[in-house]
Order: structure tokens, then sequence, then C-alpha cells
């Protein structure tokens, strides 16, 4: 989450040209309809990435979270499955797999398997991703840094008023921040003693909850104040906060927030890991401030947005292409929020840059209740040597803009990514 530096690459597209071919070729030779001949999957790096090969030389890549190196078996898990079905009618082999996914982590697998899809079904077309996805609505797609910050010297709200300055003043010219506060970072709970009535508890994804004391919720308001002094409104600030606020101090929290004007409070009462929406809690804490309430980045599939949208529960929705079910489910749900009066702002963060791409494809086709979606990085550093496609520099001014190559339009340099495979996933490739 500390990299500081980033860059972009420009190249040759050979495969992806050939395979925008094939359609014509097709046509042209009578070939049967492409089939699904494998699915692999290699922890590259940090992320688990998978490629779906076909009979016709095409290939499909997808990727989840950088957090998820044990997903591998779970992705396998597909592969009988999917195995003979055309590629490119991607709603018939979603319709194979897709209840045999969850809430994250377990609806990963399922996701990466659709974006891998529409990389094949663009390539097949001659057409970038976002075409298929009902065309583009704008050329540039807005993201916001949730993780690209220099290490935090201390936990104090100078600490904090210094980082979000390093943040303001990135090259990228980010246009919204987020920071982690309260619950979310347990680093800041720990900062001065007793600041919730309860024992501080180890372990992965937010095991603390409680009720706060106040001098622990005055310190998290006194580091979000310090932040929005450096920040002014110039640049956006939102706040990831939970889950394991209890309703007081988070109507207490967000109607401090309300003179500040913060982009959006995330996951304060539940989220994250948390398998359930919680709809009825969050509808409450809506009703009781103007701060902008924000969840959703661990619901898989569009059913489970459905009380958080017609109950009006949220004000912005944050679901993962890699989590939610692909790129295709999210667009339905930001349609479906749209017409509920609610935004999205996609969740991202370790989506790595395969995932980078289907967020730009996505983001290009979502609604006009579209904020920003979080920009994902390529970790370690190394990934930017071993992909193609990208732009150069990725970022300019807050934005990244939309290219238009078939597919995602991002591939691997394989000689290079050859290289940083385990030795079971030599064949990766091949
Ligand atoms: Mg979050």
């Amino acid at each position: 989450m500390t990299t500081w530096t980033r860059r972009g690459f420009l190249g040759s597209l050979s495969a992806t040209a050939a395979a925008a071919s094939l359609a014509a070729q097709q046509k042209r030779t009578g070939q049967p309809k492409l089939k699904i001949t494998d699915l692999r999957c290699a922890i590259i790096g940090r992320n688990p990435v998978i490629r779906i090969v076909t009979d016709q030389g095409v290939s499909g890549y997808g990727q989840a979270e950088s957090t998820k190196a044990y997903l591998k078996p779970m992705v396998l898990f597909y592969k009988d499955y999917i195995l003979g079905e055309d590629p490119t009618d991607v709603e018939r082999v979603m319709l194979k797999i897709r209840r045999l996914g969850a809430f994250k982590p377990w609806g990963s697998a399922v996701s990466a398997i659709e974006i891998a899809l529409w990389d094949i079904a663009g390539q097949v077309a001659g057409v970038p991703v976002y075409k298929l996805l009902g065309g583009k609505i704008r050329d540039r797609v807005r993201i916001y840094n949730g993780g690209f910050r220099p290490p935090l010297t201390g936990q104090m709200p100078q600490d904090y008023a210094e980082n979000v300055q390093k943040m303001k003043e990135a090259k990228e010219g980010f246009t919204l921040i987020k920071m982690a506060v309260g619950f979310h970072n347990p680093a800041m709970m720990g900062a001065i003693p007793d600041m919730w009535y309860d024992e501080p508890r180890k372990g992965a994804s937010h095991p603390n909850r409680g009720l706060m004391t106040e001098r622990g919720l005055k310190h998290v308001i006194a580091c979000v104040e310090a932040m929005k002094k450096v920040l002014g409104d110039e640049v956006g600030l939102a706040l990831d906060c939970g889950p394991g606020w209890v309703m007081k101090d988070a109507v207490t929290f967000a109607r401090a927030c309300e003179p500040m004007h913060i982009t959006w409070i995330e996951d304060i009462l539940t989220g994250d890991y948390t398998p359930y929406p919680n709809a009825e809690l969050f509808r409450d804490l809506k009703q009781a401030t103007s701060a902008p309430i924000h969840t959703g980045e661990q619901i898989y599939l569009r059913q489970n947005f459905k009380d958080l949208i017609e109950k009006q529960a949220v004000d912005v929705v944050g679901p993962d292409p890699e989590d939610v079910g692909g790129i295709a489910e999210l667009k339905w749900i930001a349609e479906y929020a749209d017409i509920h009066g609610i935004l999205v702002a996609p969740h991202g963060i370790f989506d790595g840059l395969i995932g980078l791409a289907a967020h730009v494809h996505m983001a290009a086709a979502l609604p006009q209740n579209y904020i920003a979606f979080e920009y994902p990085f390529g970790q370690p550093e190394w990934w930017y040597d071993i992909v193609e496609g990208l732009p150069n520099p990725i970022v300019k001014k807050g934005f990244i803009d939309v290219w238009d190559r078939p597919g995602l339009g991002v591939t691997f340099k394989v000689s290079a990514a050859k290289s940083h495979l385990a030795e079971e996933d030599r064949q990766f490739f091949d």
C-alpha cells in the first residue's frame, strides 16, 4: 500500500490483433464456434490471475484481489462447468457458475471468470469491452486514491494532515482521496489508550467493534478535521470507517462530518467481509444525517443490492467488480441504483492491473451516477513490467483515458511474466 512510483507501458498487441480478426476469419473459413478448452489460475505476485484458453488461439484474462492468494483451488473448481462452452456467449457461461459463488471472498473466482469471458468476447468481435457493455458515455474515467500513499509517520492528526498533503501533491493529480479511519484503521484506534469499550482483538478482516469512548471518538474526528483542512475544497475526502461502529457513534460521527462535506462515509456499521448487507441499519443511519453513506464492496450479485437500493438505505453503493460477479453484474447494479437516485463508486484497490483494465472499460459505460473507481495498483512493482497496453502515464489529472484496443486491451508480455511464475504454474502461458 505504500509504493510510490507508477509506470505504464505501450507496446504491440499482436496476440490481441490476431484474435480481433477471428470473427472475419471464421466467416471466410466456416470454422466452428469457439470453445473453452482450459481454465487456469496462477498466483503472479500476490494476485490470482486466471486464463481462459480456447481452441482457436484466443485467451482471456481475469484477476482477483492481491489479498487472495488462497483462491486458486476455488477458481479451478469451476473448470468442469465451463469447458466446451462458447466464451463469447458470456451470459450462458455465467448461468452455469454464478449460483456457485457467495459474498467476499467467495465471489472472486466467478467474477474473474466473467471478466476473462468479456476479454475474449471483445477480442473476437474486434471491439473494446466497453462496446459490449453498451458503449462508453465518457472518454476518460475518474479514479479515486484509496491506498496510493507514502507510509504514515504516526497516528496523530498532524500525521494524517502530512500524509494527505503528499497525496494531494502526487503527480497523478488525484481529485478524490479515501482514508481509513475508526475501526477500519487499527493503528489509529491504537493511537491513544481506551478508544473503545472492548479488548482489542487481533486477526483478519476487522475483528474490532463496540461503543467508542469520548476520547476515542474525539480523536477520530480530530484526524478527519486535520485532513480536511489540508484538502479544502480542492480534493474530495472519503472515509473508510468500519465495520464495527455502533449506531449512536455512527450518527454522532456522520453529523460531525456534515459541515466538512465528506464525499462519503464507507462501511461504518457493517461491510467489507460482513456476509450480509444490513439495509435496515444503514437506512436508519442515512435518515439521521446529510453526510453521504456508502457500503457494498463485499456484496455478491445484484440480488443482494436489492434491499439497499429499494429501501433507499444508502447514498452510494461501492461494489467491487472482482467480488460482485464481474463488470456486467456491476453495471446492472449501477443502473438499478441510478433509477433510485443512488450513486456508485466501485471498490478496487487490490484488483491489480488486469483488474484496472476491467474497471476502465466498465466505468466508461456506467451511467451518470458514477463518481469514481478506486485506483488499483500493481503489486509488487514489477507488475508494471509484465503487462502491456496501459497508458503512459496511467493517470492524468485524476483521470484515465479510455483506450480502444479490442477486449480489455491489456495483456501480458509473456516472456517477462513467465519469470515470475511459480514452478507449479510453469505452463500457465503455454
Ligand atoms: Mg472499504
